[in-house]
């Protein structure tokens, strides 16, 4: 029984959990985890090292070298690692040096300071959101903020839900449930990973009626399948996607006349909406929710954190009782949006109301920077950050040429020009390089490409410049 003794003898150098729990390590994270999830770390540290250490007996290693304190060592520090790792998961800022302005995997659109101000000031306390301070009396929940949306949109009525893959089931079910829907075959689409258009009307309870062909449909198209059952034309905006060369579909304004001879409805789904005419920046085919509107669509849905550079949130416009009729639906209630959102929103609006939504809301003013201010912008931040790491510093830095990427699902084949920042390091490979900005507090996170890592400032906000800064000294000499 050598292996045995030479065992229990070994196993009885491991620390304890009480022992670990009363180190300095311990000590310090015991405030953000607590003592009970913190003692449930202790133990998974100590039982892991106990396998180990069991296994190593096993397959006849020596475990002289072992001593209690350097057991304890180990234990301490794989407990503080088992805790960063689970800091890592939890939500925290990032710096976005990829270019890619509606980034979905990065929280879409970043806030304006104003909106941030609102949800935290106007918000997170008591406030007045179903309440009239006038009367004293129970208020509407969201008037504000449907007020400015649809004077923006130039609509009658507007509603919020909570995202726009929300309110296009909100607008079939309220409008369409047991009737068909027509739709072209050009707009079936799939926009991000689980929003299928078919799959959204049937789980609207629309029979979803299809026209035309892939690349061409025609008015007469939506007017020959038109039948008793019939309750809505359907138009989806097909984001991500886009269909080139020998194709046709019919306006807006043809659609509604199509609809309203025939005593229908014109649903049009636009997706990232513009409330301004964005062609100026490459964005031409984006709808523009206003135009919409005017030329006679009863309702149009689209999301509060593209091109509008909110917060998520699905936005409805249209005809004041097609409206009305939407908000009737019990489901409403189970899509309505919390007060953070209204406040954020209202700050939001406000920006397009004033004419300042290019330079307050952040993602507009990513959209429209010129390419000589962002070069002149990434210059400027070149020489910050040779001064900061010096001469001597192995970081090789120079200034190039490429493409930022718009994202969201709009406008796919829009990649504006810009001034990217290619990094190399002559001990770490771009992958590498990569992993360690991820890995600074906060996370940088960057492209990768031909072995060089490309920070594009397009995406990085003015104040966090010296962040970014930071994170690239933190690369070592
Ligand atoms: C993005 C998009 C959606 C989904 O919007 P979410 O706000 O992400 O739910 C729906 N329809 C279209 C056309 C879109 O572009």
């Amino acid at each position: 029984m050598e292996n045995g003794k030479e065992m229990s003898s070994a196993l009885r150098k491991l620390p304890g959990i009480d022992t670990l729990l009363q180190t300095e390590t311990a000590s310090r994270l015991i405030g953000p985890a607590g003592q009970q999830h913190l003692t449930g770390l202790a133990r998974l540290v100590t039982d892991s090292i106990r396998d180990e250490l069991t296994e190593a007996i096993k397959s006849g290693e020596s475990l002289d070298e072992y001593s209690s304190e350097n057991l304890l060592r180990e234990a301490e520090y794989r407990l503080k690692e088992a805790w960063r790792q689970e800091e890592r998961t939890s939500l925290q800022r990032v710096i976005n040096a990829s270019g890619v302005i509606i980034h979905t995997n990065l929280g879409r659109a970043p806030l304006s300071e104003e909106a941030r101000n609102a949800a935290v000031d106007k918000a997170s306390r008591y406030c007045n959101l179903e309440y009239n301070i006038d009367s004293g009396k129970r208020g509407k929940r969201g008037a504000r903020a449907e007020h400015l949306l649809a004077e923006i949109t130039g609509a009658e009525g507007a509603l919020i839900v909570n995202n726009c893959a929300a309110a296009c089931v909100l607008v079939l079910t309220a409008l369409a449930k047991g009737g068909e829907s027509i739709i072209s075959r050009g707009e079936l689409v799939e926009i991000g990973g689980d929003f299928r258009v078919p799959d959204v009307m049937e789980q609207s309870g629309t029979k979803l009626v299809e026209v035309g062909t892939t690349n061409k449909t025609k008015a007469s198209d939506y007017e020959r399948a038109i039948t008793e059952e019939t309750r809505l034309i359907t138009r989806v905006h097909p984001s991500n996607y886009r269909i080139v060369g020998f194709t046709a579909k019919p306006t807006v304004r043809d659609l509604a006349e199509v609809a309203h001879r025939n005593g229908l409805l014109l649903y049009e789904d636009a997706g990232s909406g513009a409330i301004t005419d964005m062609s100026e920046y490459g964005l031409a085919d984006e709808p523009i929710i206003g135009n919409s509107i005017k030329a006679g669509a009863d309702v149009v849905t689209f999301s509060g954190d593209k091109l509008i550079g909110g917060v998520q949130a699905g936005l409805i416009v249209g005809k004041g009782e097609v409206i009305a009729r939407i908000r009737k639906n019990p489901l409403y209630r189970a899509l309505r949006v919390s007060k953070l959102v209204y406040a954020i929103l209202e700050s939001t609006f406000e920006s397009f109301r004033r004419g300042n939504a290019y330079s307050e809301l952040p993602v507009l003013q990513m959209l429209s920077i010129s390419k000589r201010d962002l070069k002149e912008k990434t210059v400027a931040f070149s020489h910050r950050l040779r001064k900061r790491i010096g001469e001597n510093s192995q970081l090789i830095f120079e200034i190039g040429e490429g493409n930022s990427v718009v994202g969201g699902g709009s406008a796919p084949a829009v990649q504006p020009r810009t001034t990217l920042l290619a990094l190399k390091h002559p001990r770490l490979s771009a992958s590498e390089i990569a992993s360690k900005l991820r890995h600074s507090k906060p996370a940088v996170i960057c492209r990768v490409f031909d072995d060089r890592v490309a920070l594009d400032l397009r995406t990085v906000l003015p104040d966090e410049q010296d962040l970014l800064i930071n994170a690239l000294a933190g690369l070592g000499a």
